[in-house]
This record gives C-alpha cells, structure tokens and sequence, in this order.
C-alpha cells in the first residue's frame, strides 16, 4: 500500500454566543482535518490541535515527504518527519502537523486490518471512559455568580460526575466563583479547575489555598508552561493534584516534566503533543513516573476518536489498586458546530460515561458534505483568519 495524496481542511463556524477563558475570547471555533489517501482506496483522518491556517501550512509541507510511502510505517514516517525538522520544530506547530498525520496513519492502519487502533495498540483495557464536563467559561453578558453554578447543575443532572471551572480571572474572584459552583454540584461531583496559565506561582498558591477547602480535583495550568520551577512550587504548597502538559509536546518534552516532578497529572492533547503514536509513549513513560494521564481534548469528533482509541489502552492510575483509578474523558460541552456535524455517527455521552469507538481504524465515518459546509473562506477577512489562540 502506498500514499497517493494528502488533502487538507480547514473548517470554521462562527459561534451563537462568544465565550472567554482566562487569555481570549472565542467569536469562532475552527479546526485543522488531515486525509490521506492510499492506493488501495482506503482513506485516513486526522486533526490537528492548534492554529489552523498554520498548521495546515505545516501538513501541506510535509506532504510532498509522503508521497509513495507505505502508510503502515507510521513509526518510521514519525522518525523521518522528525528527523527532517528537529532543527526548527522540537515542539509547537511542527508537531502539532505531524500529530494530524500520524492520526490519519493509524486510522488507514486499522481500516487495513479491520480493526480498531486500540485493539492495534494491544487492547483493550477498557471500552468505556468516565468523562468530565468541560465548560464554565465566560460569557459576554450576565453575571458569572448566576449562570456559572446554574450550567455547573445543569452537568450534574446531566449525569456528568466531573465538571471542570474556568478560573485565571483574579484570585479573589476565582475563589468565590469556585465556592459557589461546588456548592451548586454538591460534595459527590469532582471540581477541577483550570487557569490556563493565567497566574505566576505567588499567585496561584494564594489562590490554591483559598480554594483547598472545596476539594478540588485538579489544578490545571496554574502557571506558563516554560515555567517548571514554578510549578514545582506550587506543587510543593498545596494539598490539590496539579495538572498541565496541554502545551507540552512529545517524549522529549515531557521528560523535562516528569524527571522535574513538577505535575501529578500530564495531560497531553493527541492531536497536538505528536499523535497516537507519541502519546501513548509519553503514556508509558507517566506510567513509570508513577504520574497520571488525563488527555486534553478540544477538537472535532476526529480529535475525540483518537483520544478515545488512546485511552482504551492507558495503562490504570493506581494499577494494584480496586479502586476505579481509570484515566477520566475531557469531553468539551461548549458550543462547537463542526465537531459532531463531521460525523455520521454522533460521539456522546451517556450518564457522563462515553463508549470507545469499536469499528475499524478510528471508529468512525466522516460526513463529507459537513466538510464542505464548514469550509474557511479563503477571503475570509484578515480578522478572520487570524485564529483564535488554543486554549
Ligand atoms: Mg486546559
């Protein structure tokens, strides 16, 4: 079998009701689509994380590389990639472009063998993943005292067990929203929240032991994500899990976390930090670390596949243990027109439980009039087609 063609996609819709986290607003959610086409009529889908415009600058680049070669050496088509670019691309867009393509491969892997990657990956460990709600953004009108815990409840009835806050909004503001949404959801749901590196380590230790009496499941990106030492520090003064690692990429980066213990949960998004293939070595090596993996979701029903296919196969938090230590689903909840509209077969939830796609490659089948709908206008205006940064 080899590659005869690579196509891009760069999809885009605007949205009913922009929405902002601690370092933008959304007007707009775009996506990146990888297919890549073999002679042997199979078809491979990938997504990558990032801005889109670039990324597809990246993607279109290798492409050229790709052609004729055999799509089953996914990791001999990663290393050469690599390779060719570890001058100029260790981390950021250029991974994030060889991330769509490595996804696409194992998808055109499994369509191959007639079975799905996880099985491919030597699983599964399980069939089912417990998720947790992503939302509890900011709004453009209201106050974030009423209609944050009134969406939180909504989650909760729902079924979700697991909500997670945006927080990076001022400490003394963050500790009182924090407050008021988890006496919304009560004791028995999870809170994580999630600063999307809003604060310094002064400040998020203030704000983390303002908010430790709310049993907080998780600290996510309380500081940049260059910042290690500071993460550290802030590892060291609070009782909460911290998180980070969305903005982490490959084995070779999250070396630098894990040795440095500056996490206790990693959280590397498999449309960003190097695909199927990366994520479930940077998975391994958490393992070893005795750290957990939660992966970053944020994407189309793609991006939701692959991490799921990921996730049928990473090993269990606490593996003696009989306690349910299972890695948790990020399942965003906030508006996004494309992402289940490119499926032909929804990906959702059930009582806060989602079900690992089980056919063949990715486990799913994409709409490709969707594609054509959502497609960005190449004369968009320049406001347009400067993507919103990645959250
Ligand atoms: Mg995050």
């Amino acid at each position: 079998m080899k590659i005869t063609n690579l196509h891009t996609h760069v999809l885009e819709a605007a949205l009913a009701e922009p929405f902002a986290y601690s370092r933008a607003w959304y007007g707009t959610r775009m996506a990146m689509i990888v297919e890549i086409e073999t002679d042997a009529g199979i078809t491979g889908w990938g997504e990558c994380y990032g801005p889109a415009w670039m990324t597809e600058a990246v993607v279109k680049n290798i492409a050229p590389w790709l052609i004729g070669a055999d799509p089953l050496q996914s990791e001999v088509i990663w290393q050469d990639i690599y390779a060719r670019f570890r001058d100029h691309g260790q981390k950021g867009l250029l991974i994030e472009g060889l991330s769509g393509i490595d996804i696409a491969l194992w998808d055109i892997k499994g369509k191959h063998f007639g079975a799905p990657v996880h099985q491919l990956m030597g699983g599964p460990l399980r069939t089912e993943v417990q998720a947790y709600a992503t939302g509890l953004y900011r709004r453009a009108s209201g106050d974030p005292f009423r209609y944050l815990p009134e969406e939180a409840a909504g989650y909760v009835a729902e079924g979700f067990k697991a909500v997670k806050l945006k927080v990076g909004f001022g400490v003394a503001e963050d500790a009182a929203i924090t407050r008021a949404v988890r006496e919304a959801i009560g004791p028995d749901v999870a809170l994580m929240v999630d600063a999307n590196h809003a604060y310094d380590a002064v400040a998020a230790i203030k704000l983390g032991r303002m908010i430790e009496p709310f049993d907080i499941g998780w600290f996510e990106e309380p500081v940049p994500p260059e910042d290690l030492a500071g993460y550290r520090a802030v590892r060291s003064a609070l009782s909460i899990p911290i998180a980070g690692g969305e903005c982490e990429f490959t084995r070779f980066g999250f070396r630098e976390v894990l040795t440095s213990g500056a996490m206790d949960i990693i959280q590397p998004d498999t449309c960003a930090a190097g695909g199927l293939s990366e994520c479930k070595k940077i998975a391994d090596m958490a393992a070893a670390f005795g750290v957990r993996y939660n992966p970053h979701v944020w994407g189309t029903g793609i991006g939701l596949a692959a991490s799921l296919q990921l996730m049928a196969v990473l090993p269990t938090h606490t593996p003696t243990s009989l306690a349910p230590a299972h890695p948790i689903f990020e399942f965003d909840r906030t508006e996004h027109p494309i992402r289940q509209a490119i499926l032909q077969e929804p990906i959702e939830h059930t009582g806060g439980t989602v079900r690992v796609p089980q056919g063949p490659g990715l486990g799913i089948e994409i709409d490709r009039q969707a594609l054509t709908r959502f497609k960005a206008g190449s004369d968009a205006p320049a406001g347009r087609r400067r993507a919103p940064p990645s959250h």
